[in-house]
């Protein structure tokens, strides 16, 4: 059995960080990388409360696009993999930074939601939160069933703080795992980006999948690069199956 193969198998803490990536094979395109731009817009400058403050319309379409694409993408063999860790492992925290729902469809149950969910909208008038699940949107930009104010989606925008609960329940998972697990993530954006680092120093080894090397790869215990849906499942079955990945 592999290394890494052994330590999943023997974690009693894992922990497991997830990023587009782990969507990506879903057909949900990620930020960096190749097929993930929209129209002649950067995702980056798209996701912030300045580009909402300016041009909400704008912001809505774009929105409303990715829920239209999420809503016919299905869970990989990545998420399902992940299904299956959580029911072997003793203690299990998945952290992820995709707010697409496929972890929750895919029937994971301990999920830490650190950027927010696509799938809620939040009043900015009152505040009210609904869940909401309507594709394409009747009406763009939303309002607000209760006060008619200007609906927002209930998504982390680069620039805003991460919700502090969900914050603090991650770093006290990643800090308490003796098995770190980084998924698919550039490891890019912070603070979330930098989970893993804190699990390395409070001692937790640390396994990173991706298809590419990243800043983290040379600081994790092992880097295995290829596609998540690929190396997940192998993993779990005791084997990686080109050995070539194994950094
Ligand atoms: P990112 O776009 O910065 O990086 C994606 C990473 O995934 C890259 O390192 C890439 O090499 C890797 N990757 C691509 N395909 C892969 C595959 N098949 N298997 C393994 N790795 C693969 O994404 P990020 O690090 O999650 O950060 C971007 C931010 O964008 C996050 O805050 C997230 O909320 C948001 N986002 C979410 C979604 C989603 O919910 N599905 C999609 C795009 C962006
Ligand atoms: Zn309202």
């Amino acid at each position: 059995m592999l290394e890494p193969s052994l330590w999943l198998a023997s974690a009693q803490r894992l922990c497991v960080l997830t990023g587009a990536g782990v969507s990506a094979e879903s057909g949900i395109p990620t930020f960096r990388g190749p097929g993930g731009l929209w129209r002649q817009y950067k995702p980056e400058e798209l996701a912030t409360p300045q580009a909402f403050r300016r041009d909400p319309n704008l912001v809505w379409e774009w929105y409303d696009w990715r829920r239209q694409l999420i809503a016919k993408a299905e869970p990989n063999p990545a998420h399902r993999a992940l299904v299956e860790l959580e029911k072997r492992a003793p203690k299990f925290t998945l952290i992820t930074q995709n707010v697409d729902g496929l972890h929750r469809r895919a029937g994971s149950r301990n999920i830490i939601h650190v950027h927010g969910d696509i799938w809620l909208v939040r009043c900015t008038v009152c505040g009210r939160q609904d869940q909401n699940e309507i594709v394409p949107l009747p009406e763009i930009p939303p309002h607000c069933s209760g006060c008619g104010g200007l609906l927002r989606p209930g998504v982390v925008w680069f620039g805003e703080s991460l919700p502090a609960q969900e914050w603090e329940a991650a770093t006290r998972a990643a800090r308490q795992c003796d098995l770190f697990l980084v998924i698919g993530t550039s490891a890019a954006v912070m603070p979330a980006g930098g989970l893993a680092m804190d699990a390395r120093s409070a001692g937790a080894r640390v396994i990173e999948i991706n298809a590419e090397e990243t800043g983290l790869s040379r600081y994790v215990d092992v880097s295995l690069r290829g596609p998540a849906g690929e190396l997940l499942p192998a993993l779990l079955k005791e084997g990686i199956p080109n050995s070539d990945r194994l950094l």
